[in-house]
């Protein structure tokens, strides 16, 4: 049974609450907003099927790169839109174009939380463009790879590089060129809870209500690719507003 002792002996990558067969296990979100996995004891069959897919308890040695390449985006409507070169729309290009596939990525939902979610057109694709720094709340979205994947099916999944080996240890199984797993060069996600509280913090008169947000891009190139900030977009008093600060500038992202 997972038993998190120590905070860091968790990346919240969500495989053991996918892979528990009774259901028990459940992320709840600790003191500062990270999510952690809780256990029910009582429907616990210490089958100990959780323990086998944890990232930290099954950590392989590290691996080096077999090549480096170094890329972007040609369409430079999509390198503006992307929060570096925009190479992973390339890849969902090919999946969906090419391979008829399915991609997995990160989004905002109606809450502007962030979430897994998976597409299957171009279109539905495009919100998993640019980097959300918020830990993404991953639902069931293992169970989905692998159902695709047995169906047959070609799939992108893009996170984390915890939560792309929560995913492989969930799978178990190798898929070959079935399935590209793209993991985003990581230093850390930052809370939901502090990332909700800044939503408020930056609302007129500190009554953000979600429904006036209308845009956000954690690292708007307006200014350039180096003097990039987050840039929040809102109703307000029946227009709309920007909020433009530059990453070094912005309580939220300077923290
Ligand atoms: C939490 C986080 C920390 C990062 N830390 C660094 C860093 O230390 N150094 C560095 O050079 N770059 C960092 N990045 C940037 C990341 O490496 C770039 O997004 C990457 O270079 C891809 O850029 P792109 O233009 O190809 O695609 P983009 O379109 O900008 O990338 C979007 C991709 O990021 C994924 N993604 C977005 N938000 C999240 C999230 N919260 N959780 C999981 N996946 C997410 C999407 O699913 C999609 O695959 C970080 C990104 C994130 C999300």
């Amino acid at each position: 049974m997972i038993n998190i002792l120590k905070k860091e002996d968790c990346v919240g990558c969500n495989a053991c609450v996918q892979r528990c067969p009774k259901h028990c296990i459940l992320m709840e979100e600790d003191e500062q907003g990270f999510l952690y996995p809780k256990v029910d004891l009582e429907k616990c069959i210490e089958c100990h099927l959780c323990e086998k897919v944890c990232p930290v308890i099954n950590q392989s040695e590290p691996c080096k790169p077999l090549h480096t390449y170094a890329a972007r985006n040609k369409d430079s409507e999509i390198q503006r839109s992307s929060s570096s070169g925009g190479v992973f729309f390339a890849l969902v290009n090919y999946v969906i174009k090419e391979k008829r596939g399915v991609v997995f990525g990160a989004r905002f939902n109606d809450k502007w939380e962030v979430v897994h979610d998976y597409a299957e057109t171009l279109e539905d694709a495009k919100v998993f463009k640019g980097s959300k720094y918020v830990q993404s709340r991953i639902g069931d979205n293992f169970k989905f790879v692998e159902d695709f994947l047995e169906s047959g099916r070609t799939v992108l999944f893009s996170g984390t590089p915890c939560q792309i080996t929560g995913l492989k240890l969930f799978l178990r199984k190798d898929y070959k060129d079935q399935l590209i797993l793209v993991d985003v060069a990581c230093h850390g996600v930052p809370s939901p809870m502090i990332w909700r509280n800044y939503l408020i913090y930056v609302s007129p008169n500190n009554n953000c209500s979600v429904e006036n947000i209308l845009d956000v891009s954690f690292r708007d190139k307006k200014n350039g690719w180096e003097n990039y900030g987050i840039r929040i977009g809102y109703n307000k008093d029946s227009s709309i507003d920007y909020l433009f600060e530059p990453m070094l500038n912005n309580l939220y992202m300077y923290n």
